[in-house]
């Protein structure tokens, strides 16, 4: 509506601004002639000694070309002396022109009217200085007036014709646009009610084309959060089901059965280990959600890694000599990077501790720190049993475990890795897998170096 009420105003003020300056170049053209014609029998009228109607006329019908459609005479009181048309032969004549003229002016004025140009001229008649009378004279031009007509008439109807194009336009154009704006309306509440998977389709090449797509993204996007989500939600319940189901059976044991103290110690010791599992369990997964919302830590500051890796090495060596595994260790100094000291010590540890757990006895876990460009790249290499190839690309998912049996009997929630990956990611870092069944594994960290001299 806007649209078609723009172009309608347009329209009209284009129609009688191309009818008022075609009329005002007539009149233009008009004035010179017709003023000049007023002059010439203003003056010849001056020279007569006595002004009346009959010496007037007599002059008058002397000049030839002054030829016009009305002729007045009047004296300084107005009253007519000629009348081309004879109709107002001493009447006093109260025209606008005349009044002004009379107050020694030389007026022009043209109109249109119906299909007529009229253009009205009037001058004073002086006798030396004195204003004896006034000369007025009317012209009317019926075929420049047919010009004008025909003009107003083209404008108005070719005006007609644009808008009657204007407003087909807007209905089709509006019609389309409301009916593919309706259409997404449409699909965003079939998703609001659950159907992640709906997709709207949107024709054409413009916005809303765009906007169709964008929106089809974002929908995908929600499925696949919220399938991770389930996922999650599902898997959760599912690891800590186990352990719960674990202490279950095992206090019912404790209470049905007249057990020996040992036994009994035993089970109590084992409901102990499953609840610390559950405890790690937990903690593991408050750490994911704590990464899931930030980014980056604002206290991440820029550290050095080595003494992270020397410590959980430390940390770490009742754990290898229990599994009997060696660790040999390769650092460099010059790797400063921005992250938390916690977090880097949980990438660090999980790589590490992984590379025992899943190694074989008399195995070797070599540890390798180096920078490379700019970038200080950790590797962790481990003989031990390997990943399969169509796991490797699994293992930094929530929960996935290659050996669910042997992982979980190792204490493993199989979230290790996935703190890993959220870690690392979120400090701009890359961690990838290379591993051979049999042979062993080895994780590469990357992280972007910060020297302290060039980033401050
Ligand atoms: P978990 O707590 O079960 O160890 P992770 O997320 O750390 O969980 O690891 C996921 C899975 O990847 C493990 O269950 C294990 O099967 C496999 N994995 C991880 N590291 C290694 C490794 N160094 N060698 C062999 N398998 C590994």
């Amino acid at each position: 509506m806007t649209y078609v009420a723009v172009t309608l105003g347009v329209l009209a003020f284009l129609n009688i601004y191309i009818s008022n300056i075609s009329q005002r170049l007539i009149y233009r053209s008009k004035e010179h002639s017709l003023v000049e014609k007023c002059q010439l029998a203003s003056d010849e009228i001056s020279t007569l000694d006595v002004l009346n109607p009959s010496t007037v006329s007599g002059i008058l019908e002397q000049m030839e070309s002054l030829k016009v459609t009305r002729l007045i005479v009047t004296d300084q009181m107005g009253n007519a002396l000629y009348d081309s048309t004879g109709t107002s032969l001493g009447h006093r004549m109260i025209l606008p022109e005349i009044i002004q003229a009379l107050e020694g002016n030389d007026v022009f004025t043209g109109e249109y009217k119906k299909g007529l140009i009229i253009c009205r001229t009037a001058t004073p008649v002086y006798y030396y200085d004195t204003i004896i009378g006034s000369v007025y004279m009317t012209e009317y031009d019926s075929t420049q007036g047919a010009l004008i007509r025909n003009l107003q008439v083209n404008t108005f109807q070719i005006s007609l014709i644009l808008e009657l194009f204007v407003i087909l336009f807007a209905l089709i154009y509006s019609s389309s646009f409301s009916r593919r704006i309706g259409k997404i309306l449409n699909s965003m509440r079939i998703i609001q009610n659950g159907d992640y998977g709906h997709k709207v389709s949107i024709g054409g090449h413009d916005e809303l084309t765009v906007l169709g797509q964008e929106f089809n993204e974002l929908t995908e996007r929600l499925q696949t959060s919220e399938e991770m989500r389930r996922r999650f939600v599902s898997d959760a319940s599912h690891e800590i089901k186990t352990p719960l189901a674990s202490i279950k059976l095992l206090a019912d044991s404790i209470l049905q059965n007249d057990m020996d103290p040992d036994t009994m110690r035993e089970f109590v010791g084992d409901i102990g280990s499953e609840a610390e599992r559950l405890n790690r369990m937990t903690a593991k997964l408050l750490s994911l959600t704590r990464l899931d919302s930030a980014d980056t830590p604002p206290e991440a500051e820029i550290i050095p890694m080595k003494p992270t890796v020397n410590r959980v090495y430390r940390i770490l060596i009742p754990t290898a000599r229990a599994a009997n595994v060696r660790m040999k260790l390769s650092l460099e100094d010059s790797c400063p990077v921005l992250i938390t000291e916690d977090e880097l010590y949980q990438v660090v540890f999980n790589l590490m501790e992984n590379g025992i757990k899943y190694n074989r006895p008399g195995g070797t876990l070599t540890v390798r720190l180096a920078r490379q460009d700019e970038n200080a790249v950790l590797t962790v290499e481990d003989t031990g049993m390997g990943i399969p190839e169509e796991s490797q690309v699994h293992i930094f998912e929530r929960f996935y475990r290659v050996d669910k049996a042997r992982s979980r009997a190792s204490g493993g929630s199989g979230l290790g890795l996935a703190i890993v990956h959220s870690i690392v990611s979120s400090h701009q870092g890359t961690v990838s897998v290379a591993s051979r069944l049999g042979q062993g594994t080895v994780f590469t960290v990357t992280f972007p170096v910060f020297d302290t001299e060039v980033d401050p």
